[in-house]
């Protein structure tokens, strides 16, 4: 049970609530999405481990220890995915690298080597202003 008052519940974590979650493991986490480094709610560490489960929103913005994935799953009435359709990462489609989200609320990526904006269906690019 969790209680109110618990100290995982100190980070900034509202925006989780509803989340679609998938589960991973920590080796996948390392090599596809190494900007996760830790539970967003206890801080434990992301490992380098197959047999060490984990659980990402389908944006990736962070990742949630086993533990508290099911401390807080239906505090936070998380629904839970299957795990085969992460997106790790989103390639440019007129390069190839990877793209980083900007803008987190607009869903907009940009491309460091075109420099080049896209929204989310890559479709529409931007000229960068
Ligand atoms: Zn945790
Ligand atoms: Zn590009």
């Amino acid at each position: 049970m969790v209680e109110q008052n618990d100290w995982r519940l100190s980070n900034d974590v509202a925006y989780l609530k509803k989340a679609y979650i998938n589960p991973t493991d920590g080796e996948e986490i390392c090599r596809y999405a190494p900007h996760l480094k830790h539970c967003e709610f206890c801080l434990e560490p992301v490992q380098d481990n197959l047999h060490q489960w984990w659980f990402v929103p389908t944006d990736l913005t962070c990742c949630i220890c086993e533990e508290c994935y099911n401390d807080f799953k239906e505090d936070f009435e998380w629904k839970k995915l299957d795990g085969w359709d992460i997106e790790w990462f989103v390639r440019c489609p007129q390069c190839g690298e990877v793209l980083h989200k900007i803008f987190s609320e607009d869903y907009v990526y940009e491309c460091s080597k075109c420099r080049m904006l896209f929204s989310e269906d890559l479709n529409d690019g931007l000229e960068l202003g």
